[in-house]
């Protein structure tokens, strides 16, 4: 299966001069989602994950089914006060400006393996935000995985971990 051919670039979006890469024509396919999600699976399997987390909101859409495919539980990190109950979150910064992610504080036990999850990696600075805060909450990170890279943008450099990725975009 060409999971590339399922994948579209819409240009100027969100903004003008940015080529979005749109798995929305991916998770349409019934066939190409489950295709991608047994290839991630492969790829991830080998660093023995005991939960798996997603990053807000399409990286959700990626570690759930995984998380079923591996039989492993999921958690979310997620965009400041939607989680109920004690969190603990991180900022990090953005091209312009600030974010923040969070996680319920009690999400993992301490040392806990968990495979960190997105769609997408571009500069990398979510993932690295997402693998800060998951260690900040006691958990081993052996390994982050997304479904595609923009490699030019060169992300992985900025983690300390390897990222598992499907496709790769120059
Ligand atoms: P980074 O922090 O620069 O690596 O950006 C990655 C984050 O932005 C991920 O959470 C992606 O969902 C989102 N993102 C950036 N570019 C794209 C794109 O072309 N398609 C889909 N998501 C994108």
């Amino acid at each position: 299966m060409d999971l590339k051919a399922h994948i579209r670039g819409i240009p100027d979006f969100p903004k003008p001069g940015i080529l979005f890469y749109d798995i929305s024509t991916l998770l349409r396919h019934g066939p190409a989602w489950r295709a991608a999600m047994e290839r991630l699976a492969a790829a991830i399997r080998p660093y023995r994950p005991q939960l798996l987390a997603g990053i807000e909101s399409r990286g959700f859409l990626i570690a759930a089914p995984l998380a079923l495919e591996l039989g492993l539980g999921f958690i979310m990190l997620r965009k400041p006060r939607k989680l109920p109950g004690a969190t603990v979150g991180l900022d990090y910064a953005l091209e312009y400006g600030t974010d923040r992610i969070e996680m319920q504080a009690d999400a993992v036990a301490p040392g806990q393996r968990v495979v960190l999850l997105d769609d997408l990696l571009a500069t990398g600075g979510t993932m690295a935000a997402g693998v800060a805060l998951l260690r900040q909450a006691g958990a081993e990170v052996p390994a982050t995985a997304a479904l595609i890279e923009l490699s030019f943008l060169n992300g992985r450099q900025r983690l300390d971990v390897p990222c598992e990725t499907l496709l790769r975009y120059d």
